[in-house]
């Protein structure tokens, strides 16, 4: 069975002295609730100038909640001002890196192949990647949104290999659900989870498609996030907003 996922994705919020204090006060609720790593997992994604705060902090607990990055250089090495690379952020012990998420197709050139480069620098430097697909509002209008999001993994995976393609984490955030209060229905998520999954199946194998944990994400919150966990292809969750506070985030923790 595929142990579930709460991963947080902080966006751009908190400064290193914030990180700190959250991840402290994190620590504390997940323990005084005495709360079952093997059950469930945790993980936080804060910005780069707060990853070493949280390594600390995670460390000296040695509390088993893991971090990573929100995105990646697709080069190791070298003249990229600016830029951070898988092997930083793997010495830093992050487990994770978010690829592809929506807000950095949006901002940034992050085309399919860039997407594919950063998988790819993330798993050669012995992290996972969390690949984000999903819709916006104008491809569910137009009835063609799980074309679209199996689509986009598609263009990922069809470059992996079989183990490859098992390391790979996917987060179903379907665009018009990000950010707006919009929640998919537990049965929108489940769709488009199985048409992942499925597409995993008949690109490798079943071994693939039991293997790889398919989140969702946009607008979730303790209300909303035991009937998305009941679905069966929902393996956890990709939470932006309802992250960023401590209390919230260990209740969602605790009901899935
Ligand atoms: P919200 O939870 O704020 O809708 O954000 C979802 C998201 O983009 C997580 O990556």
């Amino acid at each position: 069975k595929r142990i579930p996922l709460v991963a947080g994705n902080w966006k751009m919020n908190f400064n290193h002295l914030e990180a700190t204090y959250f991840v402290q006060k994190l620590v504390w609720l997940l323990r005084d609730a005495h709360f079952d790593f093997k059950r469930c997992e945790v993980a936080l994604f804060p910005s780069f100038t707060s990853l070493r705060s949280v390594q600390v902090f995670v460390e000296a607990d040695k509390l088993r909640i893991n971090y990573g990055a929100q995105s990646v250089s697709v080069t190791n090495q070298g003249a990229f001002t600016g830029d951070v690379s898988a092997d930083m952020l793997a010495s830093l012990g992050c487990t994770y890196v978010i690829v592809g998420h929506s807000e950095r197709r949006k901002y940034h050139p992050e085309d399919d192949a860039n997407i594919v480069d950063q998988v790819r620098a993330v798993l050669a430097a012995g992290m996972q990647p969390i690949l984000c697909v999903g819709e916006s509002f104008e491809e569910r209008r137009q009835g063609i949104e799980l074309d679209f999001a199996v689509g986009q993994v598609h263009d990922v995976t069809r470059d992996l290999n079989t183990d490859e393609a098992a390391k790979l984490i996917v987060a179903y955030e379907p665009v018009w659900a990000i950010g707006t209060g919009m929640v998919a229905t537990p049965q929108t998520a489940q769709e488009a989870a199985n048409a992942i999954r499925d597409d995993l199946r008949s690109t490798f194998d079943g071994h693939v498609a039991d293997t790889v944990r398919i989140l969702y994400g946009g607008s979730v919150t303790s209300k909303n996030a035991a009937e998305l966990i009941s679905q069966p292809d929902v393996d956890g969750f990709l939470i932006g907003g309802a992250s960023l506070n401590a209390e919230e985030l260990t209740k969602i923790a605790r009901l899935t």
